[in-house]
């Protein structure tokens, strides 16, 4: 399968790991969009989130287990940060591997572009 995600997740492709375990890889985004940027996703290959179903409640429980640590760790607690996932055309998904964007270290603003 030709998924750059997939790829990056069996390191043919370079990332700047921030965090990996059995189920779960963090890794900077190359085009960051905040001062910190990182996307969080599951190891096994999902499109979209759409495909992610009942059987799939404690990976993406898991998920944001690991978005809380990484935010915590990198003093964002308080701050404050933004988890952001995309799906399909109109909301500008661009990598059909599922991903959650972590965004932090600037004032967000509402609504989204
Ligand atoms: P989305 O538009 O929600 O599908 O987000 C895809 C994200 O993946 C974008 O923020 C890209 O900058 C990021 N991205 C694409 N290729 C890579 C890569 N090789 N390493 C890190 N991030 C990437």
């Amino acid at each position: 399968m030709n998924c750059v995600f997939c790829r990056i997740i069996k390191k043919e492709i370079p990332s700047k790991i921030v965090y990996e375990d059995d189920l779960v890889l963090a890794f900077e985004d190359i085009a960051p969009q905040a001062p910190v940027h990182i996307l969080v996703i599951p190891k096994k290959h999902y499109s979209t989130v759409l495909e992610m179903k009942e059987e799939e409640k404690e990976l993406i429980g898991h998920i944001f287990m690991v978005i809380n640590k990484i935010a915590r760790e990198k003093g964002f607690d308080e701050r404050g940060f933004r988890v952001v996932v995309n799906c399909n055309p109109e909301a500008g998904q661009t990598v059909y591997h599922v991903h959650f964007h972590l965004l932090a270290g600037r004032q967000m603003h509402w609504p989204p572009g």
